[in-house]
């Protein structure tokens, strides 16, 4: 199974990325998780990206597609993969058909995961205690948003204009929001 995960900040995309991992035995692939992996290693790219992520706002196009085709070229994509954090934007999602159609690959569905803003919000400042991520400021995590509705939104149009796109209801408890995710993708497309 290859699934594309959209949603906005806060939408519960990495919470439900872990479950389908486990569930689907495919792996997980968090453009977030392996941005935060390079900036812990202290790398270039990391350096590059750190004070990039912390102000809310998208690492360059170059640098994503890099990692990502490091990612893909490696043996545990073949079964499937669960892609998390990207595309953000319609280049990206113009680089992801490109990368995918070299490997003669495509994905099976593109979830969007729908949470309205408010509660976005509040999901955020909650996370922001628990976890303390450099990036959940209230400032940062209104260019997230911004970024999401400028940039994102039009990525989710063009799949569901090409028939791609799934939306699940995000809102409810985790095991709810997993159900439903896992009932989109074995009944076949709901276009919404
Ligand atoms: P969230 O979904 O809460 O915004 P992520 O972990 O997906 O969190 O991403 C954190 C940050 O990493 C983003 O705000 C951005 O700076 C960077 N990032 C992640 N994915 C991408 C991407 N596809 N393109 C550009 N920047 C990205």
């Amino acid at each position: 199974m290859r699934l594309v995960l959209l949603g906005a900040p806060g939408s519960g995309k990495g919470t439900q990325a872990a479950r389908l991992k486990e569930h689907l035995q495919v792996p997980h692939i968090s453009t977030g998780d392996l941005l935060r992996a390079e900036v812990a290693a202290g790398s270039k790219l990391g350096l590059e990206a750190k004070g990039v992520m912390a102000r809310g706002e998208l690492v360059s196009d170059a640098i994503l597609l890099g990692m990502l085709e490091d990612r893909f070229s490696r043996s545990d994509t073949s079964n499937g993969f669960i892609l998390d954090g990207y595309p953000r934007n319609l280049a990206q999602a113009a680089a992801l058909d490109g990368l995918l159609g070299r490997m003669k690959q495509s994905f099976d569905y593109a979830v969007k995961l729908r949470v309205a803003t408010e509660l976005l919000v509040e999901r955020i400042a909650g996370r922001a205690k628990a976890e303390g991520r450099a990036d959940d400021t209230p400032e940062s995590v209104r260019t997230r948003l911004q970024i999401y509705n400028n940039q994102t939104a039009p990525v989710i149009d063009y799949y569901r204009q090409h028939g791609q796109l799934t939306v699940v209801d995000g809102v409810g408890s985790l095991d709810e929001v997993f159900t439903r995710i896992l009932e989109a993708i074995s009944s076949g497309h709901e276009v919404g």
